[in-house]
């Protein structure tokens, strides 16, 4: 079973997970584009199986979810919401995870200043069908929705 790890820029929080992870998916909802400055490109894991050092600091950011983040360096690290798996932000993990944009969500609210290009899958809104895909293996191809 292969291990990711990963840190915020300043090095204060770091996690590591077992595989698998799930393909990335990029959310341009409001509230991604305010804490991320874009827009967010997020992988996920089961909520048990991230380690987590460090202080992360959560922040409410709907009734539903929370988002993490380093008060030192202010690096967005995670989204916790509903659901058994936790959010990891895809460019806070070390070196080559081996993981491939996979489709956008909340593309209705993406910002007016840059063009989502590729070919992927696009929702509106949320797509569970997305977001709860089946978690890759590192090194092999995406898997099925459920
Ligand atoms: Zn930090
Ligand atoms: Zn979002």
């Amino acid at each position: 079973m292969s291990t990711y790890s990963g840190s915020c820029l300043c090095g204060a929080v770091h996690y590591t997970t077992a595989g698998p992870l799930r393909p990335v998916i990029a959310c341009h909802c409001a509230q991604c584009r305010k804490s991320s400055g874009h827009h967010v490109a997020a992988t996920s894991a089961p909520r048990e199986s991230v380690r987590i050092s460090g202080e992360v600091t959560w922040y409410a950011s709907s009734v539903t979810a929370k988002r993490g983040f380093c008060d030192i360096c202010g690096s967005n690290l995670f989204w916790d919401g509903a659901g058994a798996n936790l959010s990891i932000f895809a460019g806070t993990l070390d070196g080559d995870p081996m993981l491939k944009l996979a489709g956008h969500i909340f593309c209705d609210d993406k910002g007016s200043y840059y063009e989502i290009v590729d070919d992927l899958p696009k929702a509106g809104g949320r797509d569970p069908a997305m977001t709860t895909m089946v978690l890759a293996t590192k090194g092999t191809a995406m898997a099925g929705t459920t």
